[in-house]
């Protein structure tokens, strides 16, 4: 397995591949891997020749009183789990080198960014969409995959790589969960023990919702049902957002007797750990 850390590195190296006519899979992550992580990287490996994983903490996606400089980090770990998945490649870039003095250059995806946490992350997408449209540059891949766990981010990458005609495939992956619930995060890291045992009333909660919407109680009703769940975890700091939204525009749904699908989603604090969860429902 090949690490490498240059932007020109990289690009040549993809070069030689396209060159070959290898396909190539591209799985971005900002490391600390876990399950999750591994689950994207299984599907790449099924589907190409040739596995790209990068890992990159990328700045501009924190806002100034976020976590960026406490966000976990583990190269080495990360490469013995990625080599033990037959990875080929990891990219591992500077941040110098992704963004020199005098960077300017930044891709928005409009609405759709400033809904659910964006209207909380202000200024996030934008720092998403652009590191990912720099590695799609850089690598150049086939096909690139992205967790469900982060919904509203694969719903902003697709807008983009549709809106820009970049010529790859964008593959989503299911959300992989502890065996009580809890969405797989790297921020789970960040949970003391009482603080663990309390953001299972997440899962909880979105299964709750499941259940009330398939009863075809009121969006108002679930949510305000969601609302007090939630709060009755005295762990529980804060909730950014929880309810029932249109899967494709974000907005929140009023009437579902229209809908075939239906986005519930969570953001909420634990502590001063920000942790989002969400499920598509089929109805
Ligand atoms: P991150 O390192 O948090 O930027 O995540 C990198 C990729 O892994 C993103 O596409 C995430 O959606 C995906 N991912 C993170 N956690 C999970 C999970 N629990 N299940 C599935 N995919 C995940």
């Amino acid at each position: 397995m090949k690490v490498l850390k240059t932007i020109k590195e990289m690009q040549e190296h993809a070069r030689t591949l396209i060159l070959k006519g290898k396909i190539i899979g591209f799985v971005p992550t900002m490391g600390a891997l876990h399950e999750g992580h591994l689950s994207l990287v299984r599907q790449a490996r099924k589907d190409n020749d040739i596995v790209i994983v990068s890992i990159f903490v990328n700045p501009i996606q924190f806002g100034p009183q976020e976590d960026f400089a406490r966000y976990p980090r583990d190269l080495e770990g990360d490469s013995i789990k990625l080599k033990n998945e037959g990875v080929d490649l990891i990219f591992y870039p500077d941040m110098n080198d992704m963004y020199p003095v005098g960077y300017r250059t930044f891709v928005e995806v409009q609405e759709i960014s400033e809904r659910l946490c964006g209207a909380f992350r202000p200024g996030h997408f934008r720092g998403v969409a652009t590191v990912v449209t720099k590695l799609f540059n850089i690598i150049k891949p086939h096909r690139a995959y992205f967790g469900l766990k982060d919904y509203q981010q694969t719903v902003i990458i697709k807008k983009m790589v549709q809106d820009l005609n970049m010529d790859i495939e964008i593959i989503t992956c299911p959300t992989v969960r502890e065996p009580d619930g809890l969405a797989m995060s790297s921020r789970n890291l960040y949970l003391k023990p009482d603080e663990r045992r309390a953001a299972t009333v997440i899962y909880r909660t979105l299964l709750e919702a499941e259940r009330l919407m398939r009863e075809f109680r009121k969006p108002e009703g679930v949510k305000t049902i969601m609302f007090d769940r939630l709060r009755s975890e005295p762990l529980v700091t804060s909730i950014d957002y929880a309810g029932l939204y249109d899967p494709e525009t974000l907005e929140e749904i009023k009437d579902y007797s229209e809908k075939e699908e239906v986005l519930i989603a969570i953001a909420l604090r634990i502590g001063d750990t920000r942790l989002i969860d969400n499920m598509i429902v089929k109805l």
